[in-house]
């Protein structure tokens, strides 16, 4: 996308095209203008589509330009923070329903793909958060217990049938989430947007919305060649936002990720690595993340920007890990290669924010934003629609405050995790 191999590596050479989107280039009325081209805001566009409601969405660059076309496809429930951290955060009833909400996001994503057809290599045999070591497994314990006591179908896999299912001995146990699954990122946005514009949305991209206000009773969103005049703004602009809502991207701190992918592998192997393709990550701190995709390449990420110094290291430390987790793999090479920026908040938990009547939007999903997205984009359709009152919500208002020493610790995961790759997996 936009000439860079490294932005959406992958996704990009296997996700079916984009439904045509046309820069906007005229000034027009419309009932909701949504910024940004992501799960949230296609999702959004999406339900209020269908409902009959006049929408223009207006995307900076392309269809998943952001987090969207990035990310590892790892459709999970929940966040990364504890369940019990909802309500600890948020209080009991806006704790609960939230987690209750995206312990049923990726339900909603499975309907999605299937009711449009969306082609994006939808897996739906679970996720497996797997023990990097004895601490590891204590906190994959606490987390099922956690769960289970709400009713969710996860289980707690002992070393063996870790392996059975990963095809490595590197972990001491694993959570199975049942709800969870994978999918090809970019071509599940990009699915959306056809959707979208077959119920009716009207999506415009290479349309970077430069400048917001109201003007004879109507918000309107401005771009360099067009304007949407309209009742209702959607900011959906998360980790990559720009303009008018930066502040959205400034009051989270940037973690980079990256993926590599092999070449599809042979039939043996594919029968010995995660032959279930079930989405797994670890437990360690510097996490590491690794899926099948549809044609058999086995896609491995780690916490790292592939741009500098840090391309090499990288790669190297991967191929290093590689061989300690699956020793059967033996060299590889890899055919892609890429990498995002999560948007981190403060306390690990995604944000409401209004910024002034009818200006509304959901953001900071912490790296786990496909089915957060995809299901806080429908609330806010149906928020809108005044189906679902401010109160009902399922996260109360915030403002967005930058965090002191945002840049400081930016460059620092940036190169922490330089430092930790480039010592790491030697020994
Ligand atoms: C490397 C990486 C790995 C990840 N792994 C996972 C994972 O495995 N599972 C998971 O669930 N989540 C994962 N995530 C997180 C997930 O991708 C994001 O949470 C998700 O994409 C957020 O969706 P969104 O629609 O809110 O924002 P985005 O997808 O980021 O979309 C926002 C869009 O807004 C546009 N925009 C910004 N400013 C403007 C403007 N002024 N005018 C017009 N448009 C604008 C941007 O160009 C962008 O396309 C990962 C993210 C990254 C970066």
């Amino acid at each position: 996308m936009l000439n860079d191999p490294r932005s959406h590596g992958l996704w990009e050479k296997t996700a079916p095209s984009p439904p045509p989107a046309p820069r906007l280039e005229e000034v027009v009325t419309a009932d909701v203008a949504i910024v940004g081209g992501g799960y949230t805001g296609l999702s959004a566009a999406l339900h209020l589509a269908e409902r009959g409601v006049d929408v223009r969405l207006l995307e900076a660059a392309e269809i998943g330009f952001g987090g969207a076309g990035r990310n590892v496809g790892l459709i999970n429930a929940g966040m990364w923070v504890m369940p019990d951290d909802f309500p600890r955060e948020l209080g009991p009833l806006y704790g609960e329903r939230a987690l209750d909400l995206l312990g049923q996001g990726p339900y909603l994503v499975r309907e999605l793909i299937e009711t449009h057809g969306i082609s994006c290599e939808l897996e739906k045999n679970g996720t497996l958060h797997c023990a990097a070591h004895a601490d590891g497994m204590k906190e994959l314990e606490e987390r099922a217990r956690q769960w289970q006591k709400r009713g969710a179908p996860v289980t707690l896999l002992n070393a063996a049938e870790t392996e059975q299912r990963t095809g490595s001995s590197a972990y001491s146990g694993s959570l199975l989430d049942m709800r969870a699954g994978t999918l090809q990122p970019l071509a599940y946005a990009r699915g959306l947007a056809h959707a979208a514009v077959k119920a009716g949305a009207k999506l415009h991209t290479g349309s970077a919305v430069v400048e917001t206000g109201e003007a004879n009773g109507k918000k309107f969103v401005r771009t360099a060649h067009g304007q949407v005049s309209a009742d209702w703004i959607i900011v959906a602009t998360d980790a990559y936002s720009t303009g008018p809502w930066k502040q959205v991207r400034l009051e989270q701190v940037h973690l980079p990720y990256f993926n590599l992918a092999t070449a599809p592998l042979g039939d043996n192997l594919r029968r010995s690595v995660v032959p279930g393709r079930e989405g797994c990550w670890d437990t360690k701190e510097i996490l590491s993340s690794f899926r099948m995709d549809q044609a058999g390449r086995l896609i491995f990420g780690s916490v790292g920007a592939l741009r500098g110094t840090g391309t090499a290291i990288h790669k190297a430390w991967a191929r290093r890990s590689l061989k300690r987790i699956f020793p059967q793999l033996g060299d590889v090479e890899f055919e892609a290669e890429w990498y995002g920026l999560i948007g981190m908040t403060d306390n690990a938990l995604p944000r409401f924010h209004k910024f002034g009547r009818n200006v509304v939007g959901f953001s900071g999903y912490n790296g786990r934003g496909i089915s957060p997205g995809t299901t806080f984009g429908k609330v806010l359709a149906a928020h809108v629609l005044g189906e679902i009152s401010e109160a009902e919500l399922p996260l109360p208002p915030t403002d967005t405050t930058e965090p002191g020493f945002r840049s400081l610790k930016e460059a620092y995961y940036e190169a922490g995790a330089q430092i930790a790759h480039f010592a790491g997996e030697r020994f």
